[in-house]
């Protein structure tokens, strides 16, 4: 069994920009922090689940004015839209963090005069081709057909400024070692190996601060600057955790840290962060897991490319859970994945509504007909044909690896399993109640532990089979996956099914 901290699990999403809506891409990320807080939540882990926005940068200052606002009345404004979306959305975020907050700007300043102190900050002039939307600069070779910016692709403009810049240079042998001696601190590979290739190529010293806009964090040394938005920004995750202020609580997260973030900003995060927290005297973070992106069509969804596909109206047409289970059966965490609503409906009734749903209408129907009503208890061994325990050990081994699909595939092949085995006893041709019992007791005690496993997937759906079967949501489930558990005794009423089939709209 992995264990990569035995007690804390903090995970921490990417702050979004306020420049746009919560969209379906950031709520793929967020579906999928949730997923593993509730997992290690579960497994009995202190755990801290982090989000918040990004509300800082020319971007944000334009767009406010755009708007007719002033920055913070607009980053307000849009700070509570992202809040209601994830509530609605049901994510369980421990905090949402702004980084407009006062107690953001103290840990920023502290943070960075520790690196000034340690003499890794310095002062110099500054000319670079600049894009407005990334707030990055771009080397030539870079830049789309020599003017355009890579992702964005419009012209960037030319830009001089007196900056202060972070030694990134001094960090390429101590970042080459780092790597090498925590092989698993980027995963997957191929993003470990994409960091490494940045790494290897030559790494130049970053301008972080900025004369030419006054909304951001104020350099504390000199307050002619503001930081430049990404390094504030980077610095959230410490914030949270009481960098400076709760040691406590820092010693506690710091650094058994999990940051999940999109490949788009794998160089902020695996090549400047790290090195950021050597130059402070920091650990650098335990775990970078990189994901893919997520398309509709063919196409990034995200606001500025035009993409955008409203995850609110999803839920409310289809429901949460189908949109969570889609999301995570149907894309490896790391690799690129495409959404349609074609596709959710189908992976819902397959999975969710036929062979969850069907299994547990089934063995309800025959508990009402043939056991008076009340669910049997278990018997004392699973039927080979579940392989119950090397196919529970897989769904513990795939959740605690950070691979959703494979915990999702193990659970199918254990429901699967049960309907084979309804097929094979057949109890609805029998008149005998204590076979009747053996084989509803085996079926219900698998569906308990399934949906025991699914919880951090599917939590309302599983909640409402665990109801069912008269059982609770236990705090932990580290000691509830074992076969014999269920003890029955829950009072059956004639009821429409838990699950029935979506039809796309
Ligand atoms: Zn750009």
């Amino acid at each position: 069994m992995l264990d990569n901290c035995p007690d804390s699990f903090y995970i921490t999403t990417p702050i979004y920009y306020v420049n746009g809506t919560p969209h379906l891409g950031t709520t793929y990320t967020m579906v999928v922090a949730d997923t593993l807080a509730r997992w290690n939540r579960l497994w009995g882990r202190d755990t801290f689940f982090l989000t918040g926005t990004d509300e800082h940068g020319l971007k944000v200052s334009q767009v406010a004015s755009d708007n007719g606002m002033a920055p913070k009345q607009w980053v307000d404004l849009m700070a509570t839209r992202f809040i209601a979306a994830w509530n609605d959305l049901g994510i369980s975020y421990d905090r949402f963090i702004r980084t407009t907050e006062p107690e953001h700007y103290k840990t920023v300043q502290s943070f960075l005069s520790k690196i000034y102190e340690n003499g890794f900050i310095y002062r110099d002039l500054y000319k670079g081709l600049y894009c407005v939307a990334c707030e990055a600069y771009y080397n030539e070779s870079e830049l789309e057909d020599g003017i355009n910016c890579p992702v964005h692709k419009r012209p960037v403009t030319e830009m001089t400024e007196e900056n202060y810049f972070f030694k990134l240079s001094a960090f390429q042998d101590r970042l080459l070692k780092w790597y090498d001696d925590f092989p698993e601190a980027v995963t997957p590979s191929t993003r470990r190996n994409e960091a490494l290739g940045f790494i290897h190529q030559g790494l130049e010293d970053i301008s972080i601060t900025r004369t030419s806009i006054d909304w951001g964090v104020p350099v504390p040394w000199d307050h002619e600057h503001v930081f430049y938005v990404w390094y504030d920004a980077l610095i959230n995750y410490l914030t949270a955790i009481g960098y400076g202020s709760d040691d406590t609580s820092f010693d506690r997260y710091w650094p058994h840290v999990h940051h999940l973030l999109g490949k788009d900003i794998l160089r902020f995060h695996c090549v400047w962060w790290p090195a950021m927290c050597m130059a402070a005297g920091i650990d650098p973070p335990n775990k970078l897991i990189v994901h893919g992106w997520l398309l509709a069509g063919g196409e990034k969804i995200s606001k500025s490319r035009g993409v955008a596909v409203d995850p609110l109206e999803i839920a409310n047409e289809y429901g949460i859970d189908a949109m969570r289970y889609y999301l995570l059966k149907e894309t490896h965490l790391g690799s690129d994945g495409d959404f349609s609503i074609e596709g959710m409906v189908s992976t819902y009734n397959a999975d969710i509504a036929n062979n969850l749903g069907n299994l547990l209408q089934r063995c309800l129907a025959l508990v009402a007909s043939k056991l008076d009503g009340v669910t049997p208890a278990c018997p004392l061994e699973p039927p080979e044909v579940f392989a119950f325990q090397e196919r529970v050990d897989r769904v513990v081994h795939s959740w605690e690896s950070f691979q959703p699909v494979g915990a999702l595939e193990a659970s199918m092949e254990l429901l699967r399993s049960a309907n084979v085995y309804l097929e094979q006893t057949e109890p609805w041709k029998s008149s005998s109640v204590e076979y009747i019992t053996v084989v509803i007791g085996a079926v219900l005690e698998l569906l308990r532990v399934v949906s025991l496993l699914l919880l951090p997937a599917v939590p309302e759906s599983s909640g409402r089979v665990l109801s069912r079967l008269g059982v609770e949501v236990p705090l932990s489930i580290r000691d509830e996956l074992i076969f014999g558990k269920y003890r029955g005794g829950a009072a059956i009423e004639k009821s429409a099914p838990l699950f029935p089939r979506l039809e796309v709209e």
